[in-house]
């Protein structure tokens, strides 16, 4: 199964040109399986997309873009939008602890020569002691950007997820995660996230 996992449309993202119309249409087009909506600080634009592509057989799950002083984190499960403010990773962590949810750093690598040197070691092993995850391929990065998350998850033997991070529908699809069970709804995704068998990739390099 083939799920971008990081889209931001217009309806919660301020940031998006990206209507749910046009997301389904593009995705549908590029054959994607399913789509993760994670808006920022957000869960209200999920549904729209949701309910219009209800007929397609396109999936949308849901999942948010949070901020933290440890980088942007993909987050799903929690149920409730949260402050557009920094909030500390160790808070977010226990609030997604909480309702048993999963958290991905986005774009971990993003704009960052020494990740290490950045947040300091231990926070840095903090980090991946609590993430289901890390986003390797991130369809709004330099590709350099991708390759030190990619040599990030490798050093900690993680799993990687790819999202386009779109906020337009040229992106949509850019990068992707391939799942290799069917996914239902959002628990069945937090489940595969946790302990499923899955890889991320750049949509060019799937042979279809
Ligand atoms: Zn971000
Ligand atoms: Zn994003």
């Amino acid at each position: 199964m083939i799920v971008d996992m990081h889209v931001h449309t217009n309806v919660a993202s301020y940031c998006s040109r990206l209507s749910p119309q046009d997301l389904i249409e593009r995705a549908l087009r590029l054959k994607l399986d399913g789509v993760c909506i994670t808006e920022h600080s957000s869960q209200r634009g999920v549904e729209e997309t949701a309910a219009l592509a209800a007929e397609s057989g396109l999936k949308v799950f849901k999942g948010m873009e949070a901020y933290t002083d440890l980088g942007d984190m993909l987050v799903f499960g929690l149920a409730d939008g949260m402050r557009h403010h920094l909030t500390p990773f160790g808070t977010l962590k226990k609030m997604v602890q909480k309702v048993g949810g999963v958290i991905v750093p986005a774009h971990p690598c993003r704009g960052l020569h020494d990740l290490d040197k950045w947040y300091g070691p231990e926070a840095i092993e903090l980090l991946m002691n609590s993430v289901a995850a890390i986003e390797t391929h991130n369809g709004g990065n330099q590709e350099r950007g991708n390759v030190m998350a990619e040599k990030l998850r490798e050093r900690y033997c993680m799993k990687g997820i790819g999202g386009s991070d779109a906020h337009d529908a040229d992106r949509v699809g850019k990068c992707v995660t391939v799942f290799e069970a069917d996914i239902e709804d959002d628990a069945g995704l937090i489940e595969q996230l946790r302990s499923g068998d899955y890889r991320a990739c750049y949509l060019r390099d799937l042979a279809r």
